[in-house]
């Protein structure tokens, strides 16, 4: 199963694709959690990425472009792959159509999560992400057991320096401008799924596995 997430920042996307991940067995990709590895472990991708994610910017595509096309050709794609976070511009769709032609893949399914700009500033400022693997939780809506400190791995949960409420608007904005005028570019391939993303976390996962169906498109 050829799989996209779309939908803005603080949709859900993350939390939906560890689920979706694991129940279909396919590999998650989130080009956020690409980047912020990179800034962890400080490389030359990660200090390039670190200066555009802070502002709330989006990497330039050449870059993140080559780090998808390469991740794509590995072989724990080759039943099918869940992106998380790309495409997000006209330009990256593109190059994601050209990169799966290549390897003989289509595009099955993007299921695209809504949710009011409102409760977006509620769930990214909330935001809590574990510092060792990266699971994302809410102060509020999706706590964590203990406070601080993540569940699955107990290492401390720490907020996103790109969720701060400034770069927040920032980003809705970048999303607004630039990834939204996806939903038409897949609605016209008629692959384009849309899922109210303000509903529990469940009921969520529960809509996209009722498109998803049994996994045999
Ligand atoms: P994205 O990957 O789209 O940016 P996340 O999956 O990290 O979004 O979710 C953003 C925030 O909203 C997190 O704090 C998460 O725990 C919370 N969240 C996710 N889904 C829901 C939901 N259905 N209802 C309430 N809060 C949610
Ligand atoms: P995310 O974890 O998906 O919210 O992504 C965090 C940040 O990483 C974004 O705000 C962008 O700066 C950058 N990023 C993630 N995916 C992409 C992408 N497909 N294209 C450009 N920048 C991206």
């Amino acid at each position: 199963m050829n799989i996209v997430l779309l939908g803005p920042p603080g949709a859900g996307k993350g939390t939906q694709a560890k689920q979706i991940a694991e129940k279909f067995n396919i590999p998650h990709i989130s080009t956020g959690d690409i980047f912020r590895k990179n800034i962890k472990e400080k490389t030359p991708l990660g200090i390039t990425a670190k200066e555009y994610i802070d502002k709330g910017y989006l990497v330039p595509d050449e870059i993140t472009i080559a780090i998808v096309e390469d991740r794509l050709k590995q072989d724990d794609c080759l039943d099918g792959f869940l992106l998380d976070g790309f495409p997000r511009t006209i330009e990256q769709a593109d190059a994601l159509d050209s990169v799966l032609l290549s390897i003989n893949k289509k595009l099955e399914y993007v299921i695209d999560i809504q949710v009011s700009e409102d409760e977006l500033i509620k769930r990214l400022t909330g935001r809590r992400i574990c510092t060792a693997c990266g699971a994302s939780y809410h102060i509020i809506f999706n706590p964590p057991k203990q406070e601080g400190i993540c569940d699955i791995c107990n290492a401390k949960l720490v907020q996103r320096p790109d969720d701060s409420i400034e770069t927040v608007k920032n980003r809705l904005d970048v999303y607004k401008k630039q990834t939204e005028p996806l939903i038409n570019y897949y609605k016209d391939k008629q692959i384009y799924y849309g899922i109210n993303g303000q509903q529990d976390i469940q009921k969520v996962f529960s809509d996209i596995c009722s498109v998803l169906g049994s996994g045999n498109k």
